[in-house]
């Protein structure tokens, strides 16, 4: 039997339109409007489609949203100046660096001086602390828009044993501790893979849910898998152009080979993607709400 598809596109569509209720009741109920600010350094073109979709996602869900794009050659100095300003603006309750950032600017020292009732991607060490105990206002888009959709396909995660390939302080850390947290956390038995694992398929053999995120197209494959496995493909790599100039897309996992085995499956594009700045806007709602 074919896998079910895990559309993010689709459960992304119904938080917004949750959403677009909320923030309607808080202008009408508190005068709040919440808001959002966007800084992008340089010329990225990667950066500037991404902060231009928060832009136009805030937009169509009627959250004040203020851009500002700076010069690659922006000094460190100014652009914690600009995020102090934005600390101090109460019409904004959400701030976003985004990431990368040109060489010579720390990223580090930049994060940590959003405030971290404004940080709404939850890279403040404050907030991946608070994640780690259970206990965070916000949690990261990407793992926040994983467990969504889990949830909202009644995929159970209690006691299952979760696999996530790949360490990173964005998906892969962040995503295996809310699998591991007690209720309502995954309350999954966890198992972390990095560059550093062994004979990595021996591992990703034994997941009931099996996250992937590594940035390699296609590298987990339907020879790594367990039949029923559910699959969440973090991936998004760019393999060519379509003759129109259009970038093809591919996962970190071997759709072709693992959707016959699993019992669901996210695909790329249109599965983990959408659901990130969904939950960043969601995340921009808390914030709105706390204040
Ligand atoms: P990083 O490059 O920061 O981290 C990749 C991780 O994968 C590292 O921990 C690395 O291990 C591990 N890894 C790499 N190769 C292997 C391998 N062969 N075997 C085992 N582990 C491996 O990536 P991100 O987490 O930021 O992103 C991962 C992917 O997800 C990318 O394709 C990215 O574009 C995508 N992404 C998608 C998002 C979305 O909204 N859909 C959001 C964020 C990311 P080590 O630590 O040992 O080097």
């Amino acid at each position: 039997m074919a896998a079910q598809l895990i559309k993010g596109a689709e459960v992304s569509k119904q938080i917004r339109e949750e959403l677009t209720k909320e923030i309607e009741e808080l202008k009408e109920k508190h005068g709040v409007t919440p808001g959002l600010a966007t800084i992008l350094v340089g010329e990225d073109p990667g950066s500037k489609v991404y902060v231009g979709q928060k832009e136009k996602a805030c937009n169509n869900l009627g959250i004040y949203s203020v851009r500002t794009d700076l010069p690659a050659d922006t000094s460190e100095a100014d652009l914690l100046d600009l995020v102090k300003k934005l600390n101090d603006d109460s019409k904004i309750h959400g701030i976003l660096v985004q990431l990368p950032l040109p060489k010579h600017i720390d990223a580090t020292r930049v994060i940590y001086a959003i405030e971290p009732d404004k940080d709404v991607d939850c890279f403040h060490p404050v907030n991946v602390g608070k994640l780690m105990i259970g206990a965070g206002r916000f949690l990261p888009c990407t793992p926040h828009g994983i467990m969504e959709l889990l949830k909202r396909y009644d995929i159970a995660t209690e006691g299952k044993h979760v696999v996530v390939v790949g360490r990173s302080n964005i998906v892969g850390k962040p995503i295996a501790n809310l699998m591991l947290q007690p209720p309502p956390g995954g309350n999954a038995t966890v198992t972390l893979c990095h560059t550093g694992t062994k004979d990595l398929a021996t591992y990703t053999k034994t997941a009931d849910i099996l996250i992937v995120a590594v940035g390699q197209p296609k590298m987990v494959t339907g020879d790594m898998v367990k039949e029923g496995v559910v699959v969440i493909d973090v991936g998004v790599n760019r393999i060519g152009k379509t003759p129109e100039g259009k970038a093809i897309l591919a996962g970190d996992v071997d759709f072709d080979s693992v959707e016959p085995k699993a019992s669901a499956i996210t695909p790329v594009p249109g599965g983990v993607g959408p659901m990130t700045i969904t939950m960043l806007m969601k995340n921009t709602v808390v914030a709105a709400k706390a204040s």
